[in-house]
């Protein structure tokens, strides 16, 4: 079965929300309409109107405020927009270009052959300038997680990974955080999920990489 047929299916089992998208139902099976999850009930002259999946990507590339979303994953989809979808497989595209990849993670998760690579087999993949990052210590990628990860740092992403197969993420809002925006039934969204650290992560391994070996040098003189 094609990914957007199944995704037609989760749908017709309640699926309606992905990341701060609301799946609108249509009556009669006539297409399909997503809004900003914040706009669910708002009367539809109030939204402005965009036909086609190519619109999701103008929509999600800047902030409310004009900003650019470092990450298609952070909590910043601007609102007051209704898209027009004419089939399944336009619903597919455009959910794409609003999070790239998550319709397709979640049905391998589904399925039981979604691979996850952990923070240490990512790290030691980097190769020239962020090949520092593999010499964080696991303290440093700890406290990492807590500073680039969760709602807090504006990320909705439900992270898969751990340091290494043997040690699991310590406890934090990040760590917990089920993939899922708002408040609503979580059974009936579909949730965005991390399997491997993004390249921002890795970036920000590397300068903390960086941090800890120039605090160590700075003690040995002292
Ligand atoms: S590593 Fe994953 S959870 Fe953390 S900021 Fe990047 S995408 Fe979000």
């Amino acid at each position: 079965m094609k990914l957007s047929e199944r995704l037609t299916e989760a749908i017709a089992g309640g699926i309606c929300q992905i990341g701060q998208v609301a799946i609108l139902p249509q009556a009669g099976g006539a297409g399909h309409v997503l809004r900003h999850i914040d706009d669910g009930d708002t009367a539809a002259d109030l939204l402005e109107n965009h036909h086609g999946p190519a619109a999701a990507r103008d929509i999600s590339t800047w902030t409310e405020d004009g900003r650019y979303r470092f990450t298609k994953a952070e909590q910043s989809l601007k609102r007051g927009w209704q898209l027009h979808l004419a089939d399944d497989a336009e619903l597919l595209q455009a959910l794409d270009l609003f999070y790239p990849a998550a319709v397709g993670l979640w049905l391998a998760q589904q399925d039981g052959r979604l691979e996850v690579e952990h923070l240490r087999d990512k790290l030691n993949r980097q190769t020239g300038m962020y090949r520092f990052a593999r010499n964080l210590s696991d303290t440093g990628a700890q406290a990492l997680v807590r500073e680039v990860c969760g709602p807090a740092n504006c990320c909705v992403k439900k992270i898969l990974w751990q340091i290494d197969a043997d040690t699991p993420l310590e406890d934090s809002e990040a760590s917990r955080y089920d993939g899922i925006p708002g408040d609503r039934d979580r059974t009936r969204a579909l949730p965005l999920l991390c399997r491997e650290a993004c390249n921002h992560f890795v970036a920000e391994a590397r300068k903390a990489s960086k941090a800890e070996s120039d605090a160590k040098a700075e003690k040995v003189e002292s």
